[in-house]
Protein backbone atom coordinates (compact mmCIF):
# COMPACT_ATOMS: atom_id res chain seq x y z
CA UNK A 1 0.00 0.00 0.00
CA UNK A 2 1.91 3.29 -1.23
CA UNK A 3 1.72 6.79 -0.98
CA UNK A 4 -0.74 8.57 -3.96
CA UNK A 5 -1.08 11.47 -4.79
CA UNK A 6 -4.45 12.73 -7.01
CA UNK A 7 -3.42 16.11 -8.34
CA UNK A 8 -5.50 18.86 -9.34
CA UNK A 9 -8.94 16.72 -9.54
CA UNK A 10 -12.77 18.16 -8.29
CA UNK A 11 -12.84 16.56 -5.08
CA UNK A 12 -15.89 16.13 -4.08
CA UNK A 13 -16.88 14.97 -0.97
CA UNK A 14 -20.71 15.55 0.30
CA UNK A 15 -20.14 13.86 3.69
CA UNK A 16 -17.75 17.28 4.42
CA UNK A 17 -19.63 19.54 2.21
CA UNK A 18 -16.65 19.69 0.21
CA UNK A 19 -16.21 20.15 -3.52
CA UNK A 20 -12.96 22.26 -4.34
CA UNK A 21 -9.97 21.57 -6.82
CA UNK A 22 -7.32 20.30 -5.26
CA UNK A 23 -4.63 17.39 -4.35
CA UNK A 24 -6.01 14.08 -2.42
CA UNK A 25 -3.19 12.33 -0.70
CA UNK A 26 -3.37 8.26 -0.04
CA UNK A 27 -1.47 6.64 2.17
CA UNK A 28 -1.12 2.97 3.81
CA UNK A 29 -4.69 2.77 2.78
CA UNK A 30 -6.01 5.42 4.47
CA UNK A 31 -7.37 9.61 3.63
CA UNK A 32 -4.82 12.07 4.60
CA UNK A 33 -5.83 15.39 6.04
CA UNK A 34 -6.40 17.88 2.88
CA UNK A 35 -4.42 21.19 2.18
CA UNK A 36 -1.27 19.81 4.10
CA UNK A 37 2.41 19.06 2.60
CA UNK A 38 4.07 15.76 1.88
CA UNK A 39 6.74 14.46 0.56
CA UNK A 40 6.77 12.78 -2.85
CA UNK A 41 4.11 10.25 -3.85
CA UNK A 42 5.18 6.58 -5.08
CA UNK A 43 1.82 6.95 -7.28
CA UNK A 44 1.01 10.17 -8.80
CA UNK A 45 -2.14 10.50 -10.42
CA UNK A 46 -3.02 13.81 -13.07
CA UNK A 47 -6.49 14.65 -11.89
CA UNK A 48 -7.01 17.34 -14.09
CA UNK A 49 -10.37 17.61 -15.70
CA UNK A 50 -11.66 14.66 -13.71
CA UNK A 51 -13.90 14.26 -10.47
CA UNK A 52 -12.65 12.53 -7.45
CA UNK A 53 -15.21 10.85 -4.78
CA UNK A 54 -15.83 8.47 -2.21
CA UNK A 55 -15.52 5.56 -4.12
CA UNK A 56 -19.12 4.54 -5.03
CA UNK A 57 -21.41 2.52 -3.13
CA UNK A 58 -23.96 0.24 -5.05
CA UNK A 59 -26.60 -0.99 -2.52
CA UNK A 60 -28.28 -3.09 -4.73
CA UNK A 61 -26.86 -5.64 -6.54
CA UNK A 62 -27.28 -9.41 -7.68
CA UNK A 63 -24.38 -11.88 -7.74
CA UNK A 64 -25.38 -15.45 -8.23
CA UNK A 65 -23.21 -17.01 -6.74
CA UNK A 66 -23.97 -19.75 -4.90
CA UNK A 67 -26.18 -21.21 -7.20
CA UNK A 68 -25.95 -19.34 -10.59
CA UNK A 69 -22.35 -19.02 -11.51
CA UNK A 70 -23.11 -19.37 -14.94
CA UNK A 71 -24.65 -15.82 -14.42
CA UNK A 72 -22.48 -14.04 -12.03
CA UNK A 73 -20.07 -15.23 -9.61
CA UNK A 74 -18.43 -12.42 -6.36
CA UNK A 75 -15.40 -12.20 -8.29
CA UNK A 76 -16.45 -10.82 -11.63
CA UNK A 77 -19.42 -9.08 -10.10
CA UNK A 78 -16.88 -7.62 -8.02
CA UNK A 79 -14.62 -7.17 -11.18
CA UNK A 80 -17.96 -5.30 -12.78
CA UNK A 81 -18.14 -3.28 -10.18
CA UNK A 82 -15.42 -1.61 -9.93
CA UNK A 83 -15.41 -0.94 -13.96
CA UNK A 84 -18.21 0.95 -13.29
CA UNK A 85 -16.57 2.75 -10.87
CA UNK A 86 -17.84 1.45 -7.64
CA UNK A 87 -16.10 0.19 -4.67
CA UNK A 88 -18.77 -1.22 -2.66
CA UNK A 89 -21.79 -3.53 -3.09
CA UNK A 90 -24.07 -4.74 -1.29
CA UNK A 91 -25.29 -8.10 -2.80
CA UNK A 92 -28.98 -9.51 -2.52
CA UNK A 93 -29.61 -13.15 -0.29
CA UNK A 94 -31.68 -14.56 -3.64
CA UNK A 95 -29.23 -17.19 -4.21
CA UNK A 96 -29.37 -20.85 -4.03
CA UNK A 97 -29.12 -21.60 -1.37
CA UNK A 98 -30.53 -18.45 -0.23
CA UNK A 99 -28.06 -16.41 2.17
CA UNK A 100 -30.46 -16.79 5.23
CA UNK A 101 -27.76 -18.10 7.65
CA UNK A 102 -23.99 -16.24 9.20
CA UNK A 103 -22.16 -19.29 7.25
CA UNK A 104 -24.08 -18.06 4.34
CA UNK A 105 -23.28 -14.44 4.67
CA UNK A 106 -19.63 -15.09 5.92
CA UNK A 107 -18.81 -16.84 1.93
CA UNK A 108 -19.65 -14.05 0.41
CA UNK A 109 -17.34 -11.90 2.62
CA UNK A 110 -14.52 -14.83 2.00
CA UNK A 111 -15.21 -15.23 -1.50
CA UNK A 112 -14.99 -11.09 -2.06
CA UNK A 113 -11.73 -11.11 0.28
CA UNK A 114 -9.97 -13.84 -2.30
CA UNK A 115 -11.40 -11.96 -5.31
CA UNK A 116 -9.81 -8.07 -4.20
CA UNK A 117 -11.57 -6.50 -5.76
CA UNK A 118 -14.66 -4.17 -4.72
CA UNK A 119 -16.04 -4.50 -1.08
CA UNK A 120 -19.17 -7.20 -1.01
CA UNK A 121 -21.35 -6.67 1.93
CA UNK A 122 -24.23 -9.34 2.11
CA UNK A 123 -27.64 -8.61 2.46
CA UNK A 124 -29.52 -11.19 4.72
CA UNK A 125 -32.88 -12.90 3.94
CA UNK A 126 -35.73 -11.71 5.86
CA UNK A 127 -37.96 -14.81 6.22
CA UNK A 128 -36.10 -18.68 6.14
CA UNK A 129 -35.31 -20.11 2.38
CA UNK A 130 -37.06 -16.77 1.42
CA UNK A 131 -39.82 -18.70 1.45
CA UNK A 132 -42.17 -15.63 3.50
CA UNK A 133 -43.31 -18.20 6.38
CA UNK A 134 -40.43 -17.77 9.00
CA UNK A 135 -38.57 -15.29 9.68
CA UNK A 136 -34.93 -15.98 9.43
CA UNK A 137 -32.14 -15.71 11.98
CA UNK A 138 -31.30 -11.75 11.50
CA UNK A 139 -29.23 -12.14 15.02
CA UNK A 140 -26.87 -14.80 13.62
CA UNK A 141 -27.29 -13.14 10.22
CA UNK A 142 -25.92 -9.86 11.45
CA UNK A 143 -22.90 -11.91 13.52
CA UNK A 144 -22.12 -13.20 10.03
CA UNK A 145 -21.45 -9.70 8.47
CA UNK A 146 -25.46 -8.99 7.27
CA UNK A 147 -25.41 -5.01 6.39
CA UNK A 148 -29.33 -5.32 5.85
CA UNK A 149 -32.18 -7.55 5.07
CA UNK A 150 -34.57 -8.86 2.21
CA UNK A 151 -36.51 -11.00 0.48
CA UNK A 152 -35.54 -9.43 -3.22
CA UNK A 153 -36.85 -11.13 -5.97
CA UNK A 154 -40.02 -11.59 -4.32
CA UNK A 155 -41.44 -9.26 -1.27
CA UNK A 156 -42.23 -9.82 2.02
CA UNK A 157 -46.22 -10.53 1.11
CA UNK A 158 -47.02 -11.13 4.97
CA UNK A 159 -47.86 -7.83 6.59
CA UNK A 160 -47.10 -9.99 9.75
CA UNK A 161 -43.80 -11.25 8.81
CA UNK A 162 -42.76 -7.84 7.64
CA UNK A 163 -43.81 -6.58 10.91
CA UNK A 164 -41.70 -8.58 12.89
CA UNK A 165 -38.91 -8.09 10.70
CA UNK A 166 -38.82 -4.22 11.45
CA UNK A 167 -39.17 -4.61 14.73
CA UNK A 168 -36.47 -7.34 15.02
CA UNK A 169 -33.62 -5.62 12.50
CA UNK A 170 -34.52 -2.33 14.56
CA UNK A 171 -33.00 -4.32 17.39
CA UNK A 172 -29.69 -4.55 15.49
CA UNK A 173 -30.29 -0.87 13.62
CA UNK A 174 -30.51 -2.79 10.18
CA UNK A 175 -33.06 -1.72 7.78
CA UNK A 176 -35.19 -3.93 5.90
CA UNK A 177 -35.24 -3.38 1.93
CA UNK A 178 -38.68 -4.30 0.22
CA UNK A 179 -39.47 -4.97 -2.92
CA UNK A 180 -42.74 -3.17 -2.88
CA UNK A 181 -45.24 -5.17 -4.69
CA UNK A 182 -48.46 -7.25 -3.82
CA UNK A 183 -47.62 -10.56 -5.67
CA UNK A 184 -51.81 -11.27 -6.00
CA UNK A 185 -52.00 -8.47 -8.38
CA UNK A 186 -48.69 -9.12 -10.89
CA UNK A 187 -49.51 -12.86 -11.82
CA UNK A 188 -48.72 -13.14 -15.19
CA UNK A 189 -47.24 -10.32 -15.42
CA UNK A 190 -44.55 -8.88 -17.83
CA UNK A 191 -44.29 -5.29 -17.88
CA UNK A 192 -46.51 -2.05 -16.74
CA UNK A 193 -50.18 -2.13 -16.86
CA UNK A 194 -51.57 0.48 -19.16
CA UNK A 195 -52.08 1.38 -22.73
CA UNK A 196 -48.85 -0.01 -24.04
CA UNK A 197 -49.21 -3.25 -22.12
CA UNK A 198 -52.91 -3.41 -23.67
CA UNK A 199 -51.53 -2.35 -27.30
CA UNK A 200 -48.61 -5.21 -27.18
CA UNK A 201 -51.34 -8.10 -25.29
CA UNK A 202 -48.48 -8.78 -22.99
CA UNK A 203 -49.61 -9.48 -19.13
CA UNK A 204 -49.71 -6.54 -16.74
CA UNK A 205 -48.05 -5.57 -13.51
CA UNK A 206 -49.93 -2.42 -12.05
CA UNK A 207 -48.50 0.50 -10.27
CA UNK A 208 -51.23 0.18 -7.73
CA UNK A 209 -49.54 -3.13 -6.81
CA UNK A 210 -46.18 -0.84 -5.73
CA UNK A 211 -48.41 1.80 -4.74
CA UNK A 212 -50.21 -0.15 -1.99
CA UNK A 213 -47.31 -2.19 -0.51
CA UNK A 214 -45.89 0.83 -0.22
CA UNK A 215 -48.11 2.65 1.96
CA UNK A 216 -48.59 -0.40 3.73
CA UNK A 217 -45.00 -1.32 4.89
CA UNK A 218 -44.53 2.70 5.57
CA UNK A 219 -47.18 2.43 8.02
CA UNK A 220 -45.67 -0.85 9.19
CA UNK A 221 -42.43 1.46 10.09
CA UNK A 222 -44.45 3.85 11.79
CA UNK A 223 -45.76 1.81 14.06
CA UNK A 224 -42.56 -0.47 14.99
CA UNK A 225 -40.21 2.27 14.82
CA UNK A 226 -38.36 0.27 12.43
CA UNK A 227 -36.10 1.21 9.50
CA UNK A 228 -37.77 0.83 5.96
CA UNK A 229 -36.14 1.11 2.52
CA UNK A 230 -38.03 1.04 -0.65
CA UNK A 231 -35.83 -0.49 -3.23
CA UNK A 232 -36.06 0.19 -7.13
CA UNK A 233 -38.99 2.87 -6.91
CA UNK A 234 -41.07 3.35 -10.04
CA UNK A 235 -44.26 4.93 -9.80
CA UNK A 236 -45.41 8.83 -8.88
CA UNK A 237 -47.56 7.69 -6.65
CA UNK A 238 -44.87 5.42 -4.24
CA UNK A 239 -42.34 8.63 -4.46
CA UNK A 240 -45.46 10.84 -3.30
CA UNK A 241 -46.02 8.55 -0.05
CA UNK A 242 -42.36 8.31 0.63
CA UNK A 243 -42.21 11.97 0.51
CA UNK A 244 -45.40 12.21 3.00
CA UNK A 245 -43.85 9.74 5.31
CA UNK A 246 -40.51 11.23 5.87
CA UNK A 247 -42.74 14.65 6.63
CA UNK A 248 -44.11 12.91 9.37
CA UNK A 249 -41.64 11.61 10.77
CA UNK A 250 -41.55 7.67 9.84
CA UNK A 251 -37.56 6.08 9.01
CA UNK A 252 -37.98 5.02 5.62
CA UNK A 253 -35.78 5.82 2.70
CA UNK A 254 -35.95 4.91 -0.58
CA UNK A 255 -33.37 4.29 -4.11
CA UNK A 256 -34.02 4.53 -7.54
CA UNK A 257 -32.58 2.54 -10.63
CA UNK A 258 -31.04 4.14 -13.45
CA UNK A 259 -33.30 2.36 -15.71
CA UNK A 260 -35.84 3.88 -13.59
CA UNK A 261 -35.16 7.74 -14.89
CA UNK A 262 -34.12 6.96 -17.87
CA UNK A 263 -36.65 4.78 -19.59
CA UNK A 264 -40.07 3.79 -20.17
CA UNK A 265 -42.80 1.40 -20.74
CA UNK A 266 -42.60 2.59 -25.08
CA UNK A 267 -39.33 0.33 -25.12
CA UNK A 268 -41.44 -3.00 -24.99
CA UNK A 269 -42.71 -2.04 -28.06
CA UNK A 270 -39.56 -3.69 -29.32
CA UNK A 271 -40.38 -7.27 -27.63
CA UNK A 272 -36.76 -6.80 -26.46
CA UNK A 273 -36.41 -9.16 -23.10
CA UNK A 274 -33.59 -6.36 -22.45
CA UNK A 275 -36.55 -4.14 -21.12
CA UNK A 276 -38.19 -6.36 -18.86
CA UNK A 277 -37.48 -6.25 -15.05
CA UNK A 278 -39.32 -6.27 -12.14
CA UNK A 279 -40.40 -3.62 -10.85
CA UNK A 280 -41.50 -2.65 -14.40
CA UNK A 281 -40.70 0.57 -16.40
CA UNK A 282 -43.40 2.62 -15.79
CA UNK A 283 -44.82 6.10 -17.82
CA UNK A 284 -43.13 9.24 -18.53
CA UNK A 285 -45.41 10.69 -15.63
CA UNK A 286 -43.56 8.50 -13.12
CA UNK A 287 -40.21 8.61 -14.88
CA UNK A 288 -40.44 12.72 -14.13
CA UNK A 289 -41.83 11.53 -10.39
CA UNK A 290 -39.18 9.39 -9.29
CA UNK A 291 -36.53 12.49 -11.05
CA UNK A 292 -38.63 15.15 -8.68
CA UNK A 293 -37.73 12.77 -5.92
CA UNK A 294 -34.34 12.34 -5.91
CA UNK A 295 -34.15 16.29 -6.26
CA UNK A 296 -35.85 17.34 -3.28
CA UNK A 297 -34.42 14.08 -1.43
CA UNK A 298 -37.13 12.05 -1.18
CA UNK A 299 -34.79 9.31 -3.05
CA UNK A 300 -31.66 9.00 -1.20
CA UNK A 301 -30.16 6.37 -2.21
CA UNK A 302 -29.12 5.78 -6.75
CA UNK A 303 -29.01 1.85 -6.95
CA UNK A 304 -28.43 -0.29 -10.31
CA UNK A 305 -30.59 -3.09 -9.30
CA UNK A 306 -27.67 -5.39 -11.26
CA UNK A 307 -29.13 -8.20 -12.19
CA UNK A 308 -27.52 -10.58 -14.47
CA UNK A 309 -28.60 -13.24 -16.79
CA UNK A 310 -26.44 -15.43 -19.25
CA UNK A 311 -27.66 -15.37 -22.61
CA UNK A 312 -29.26 -18.72 -23.16
CA UNK A 313 -31.82 -17.46 -20.17
CA UNK A 314 -32.28 -13.91 -21.02
CA UNK A 315 -32.70 -14.49 -25.12
CA UNK A 316 -35.58 -16.16 -24.94
CA UNK A 317 -39.65 -15.15 -26.06
CA UNK A 318 -40.63 -11.99 -23.74
CA UNK A 319 -42.86 -14.08 -21.67
CA UNK A 320 -40.23 -16.55 -20.75
CA UNK A 321 -37.12 -14.45 -20.00
CA UNK A 322 -36.27 -13.43 -16.86
CA UNK A 323 -36.49 -10.25 -14.85
CA UNK A 324 -33.70 -8.44 -14.52
CA UNK A 325 -30.54 -6.21 -16.37
CA UNK A 326 -27.12 -5.50 -15.37
CA UNK A 327 -26.31 -2.62 -14.44
CA UNK A 328 -22.62 -1.72 -12.92
CA UNK A 329 -20.68 -1.01 -16.06
CA UNK A 330 -23.42 1.76 -17.10
CA UNK A 331 -24.31 3.19 -13.85
CA UNK A 332 -21.98 6.63 -14.37
CA UNK A 333 -23.02 7.24 -17.83
CA UNK A 334 -27.00 6.70 -17.67
CA UNK A 335 -26.55 8.74 -14.46
CA UNK A 336 -25.23 11.53 -16.15
CA UNK A 337 -27.74 11.33 -19.65
CA UNK A 338 -30.42 11.18 -17.03
CA UNK A 339 -29.44 13.24 -14.35
CA UNK A 340 -26.68 15.81 -14.86
CA UNK A 341 -27.13 16.43 -18.37
CA UNK A 342 -30.50 17.99 -18.25
CA UNK A 343 -29.63 20.00 -14.94
CA UNK A 344 -31.86 17.90 -12.72
CA UNK A 345 -29.28 17.48 -10.11
CA UNK A 346 -26.06 18.90 -9.60
CA UNK A 347 -22.79 16.67 -9.55
CA UNK A 348 -22.30 16.95 -5.82
CA UNK A 349 -26.20 15.58 -5.30
CA UNK A 350 -25.50 12.96 -7.71
CA UNK A 351 -22.64 11.76 -5.66
CA UNK A 352 -24.41 11.75 -2.41
CA UNK A 353 -27.00 9.61 -3.70
CA UNK A 354 -24.22 7.34 -4.65
CA UNK A 355 -21.58 7.65 -1.28
CA UNK A 356 -22.81 9.49 1.88
CA UNK A 357 -26.47 7.83 1.85
CA UNK A 358 -26.03 4.43 1.05
CA UNK A 359 -23.01 4.30 3.57
CA UNK A 360 -25.87 6.07 6.13
CA UNK A 361 -28.41 2.83 4.62
CA UNK A 362 -26.04 0.06 4.81
CA UNK A 363 -24.27 0.64 8.05
CA UNK A 364 -20.73 0.51 6.70
CA UNK A 365 -17.79 2.93 7.74
CA UNK A 366 -17.50 4.01 3.62
CA UNK A 367 -18.37 7.00 1.37
CA UNK A 368 -16.39 10.04 2.92
CA UNK A 369 -12.84 11.49 2.35
CA UNK A 370 -12.35 12.47 5.93
CA UNK A 371 -8.94 12.23 7.34
CA UNK A 372 -8.71 8.35 8.40
CA UNK A 373 -11.26 6.75 6.37
CA UNK A 374 -10.75 4.23 4.34
CA UNK A 375 -9.25 5.18 1.00
CA UNK A 376 -11.74 3.95 -1.34
CA UNK A 377 -11.94 6.42 -4.43
CA UNK A 378 -13.73 6.67 -7.51
CA UNK A 379 -12.27 9.26 -9.96
CA UNK A 380 -14.61 10.23 -12.59
CA UNK A 381 -13.62 11.45 -16.21
CA UNK A 382 -17.08 13.15 -16.80
CA UNK A 383 -16.68 14.22 -20.28
CA UNK A 384 -15.01 10.98 -21.30
CA UNK A 385 -17.01 9.82 -24.66
CA UNK A 386 -18.17 5.97 -25.62
CA UNK A 387 -20.40 3.16 -26.74
CA UNK A 388 -21.79 1.15 -24.66
CA UNK A 389 -20.14 -2.27 -25.62
CA UNK A 390 -22.09 -5.29 -23.91
CA UNK A 391 -19.18 -7.84 -24.75
CA UNK A 392 -16.86 -5.68 -23.26
CA UNK A 393 -18.45 -5.81 -20.13
CA UNK A 394 -16.46 -7.49 -16.88
CA UNK A 395 -19.97 -8.89 -16.07
CA UNK A 396 -20.31 -12.53 -16.57
CA UNK A 397 -23.69 -11.57 -18.37
CA UNK A 398 -24.34 -9.22 -21.14
CA UNK A 399 -28.07 -8.26 -20.40
CA UNK A 400 -28.51 -4.15 -20.85
CA UNK A 401 -30.58 -2.29 -22.81
CA UNK A 402 -28.06 0.67 -22.98
CA UNK A 403 -25.78 -1.42 -25.77
CA UNK A 404 -24.96 1.04 -28.25
CA UNK A 405 -25.78 3.95 -27.00
CA UNK A 406 -23.02 6.70 -27.19
CA UNK A 407 -22.51 7.91 -23.79
CA UNK A 408 -20.43 10.26 -22.13
CA UNK A 409 -18.79 9.76 -18.14
CA UNK A 410 -16.46 6.62 -17.29
CA UNK A 411 -14.47 5.67 -14.05
CA UNK A 412 -11.21 6.68 -15.11
CA UNK A 413 -9.39 5.31 -11.91
CA UNK A 414 -10.59 3.28 -8.87
CA UNK A 415 -8.93 2.54 -5.58
CA UNK A 416 -9.56 0.36 -3.09
CA UNK A 417 -8.40 0.02 0.22
CA UNK A 418 -5.10 2.62 -0.87
CA UNK A 419 -4.29 0.28 -4.10
CA UNK A 420 -5.15 0.91 -7.41
CA UNK A 421 -7.41 -1.56 -8.84
CA UNK A 422 -8.60 -0.24 -11.85
CA UNK A 423 -8.01 2.10 -14.33
CA UNK A 424 -9.22 2.75 -18.21
CA UNK A 425 -6.72 0.06 -19.13
CA UNK A 426 -8.95 -2.56 -17.33
CA UNK A 427 -8.35 -4.33 -13.71
CA UNK A 428 -5.06 -4.13 -12.26
CA UNK A 429 -4.26 -7.95 -10.79
CA UNK A 430 -2.47 -7.88 -7.84
CA UNK A 431 0.82 -8.88 -9.60
CA UNK A 432 0.30 -5.13 -10.60
CA UNK A 433 0.27 -6.25 -14.32
CA UNK A 434 -2.76 -4.86 -15.91
CA UNK A 435 -5.45 -7.21 -17.87
CA UNK A 436 -7.60 -5.50 -20.38
CA UNK A 437 -10.39 -7.79 -19.23
ZN1 LIG B 1 -36.56 -6.36 -6.56
ZN1 LIG C 1 -33.10 -6.77 -7.05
Amino acid sequence: MRTIQITGGRIIDPSQDIDRIGDLWLSRGRVLPFGEGYDEAEIGIDARGLIVCPGLIDAHVHLREPGNEEDETIASGAGAALAGGVTAVACMPNTVPAIDNQAAAEFVILQAQRAKKAHVYPVGAVSKGRRGEELAELGALVAGGAVAFTDDGAPVASAALMRRALLYAKMFDRAIMQHCQVPELTVGGVMNEGFESMRLGLGGMPAAAEDIMVARDIRLAEITGGRLHIQHISTARSVELVREGKRRGVRVTAEACPHHFTLTDERLRTFDSNYKMNLPLRTWSDVEAVIGGLKDGTIDVIATDHAPHAPEKKMREIEQAPFGIVGLETLIPITIRGLIEPGHLTWPEVIRALTTNPAQLLNIPKGTLRPGADADVTIIDPEARWTVDPARFHSKSRNTPFGGWEVRGRAHTVIVGGEVRYTLGGIVQQSGTTAAR
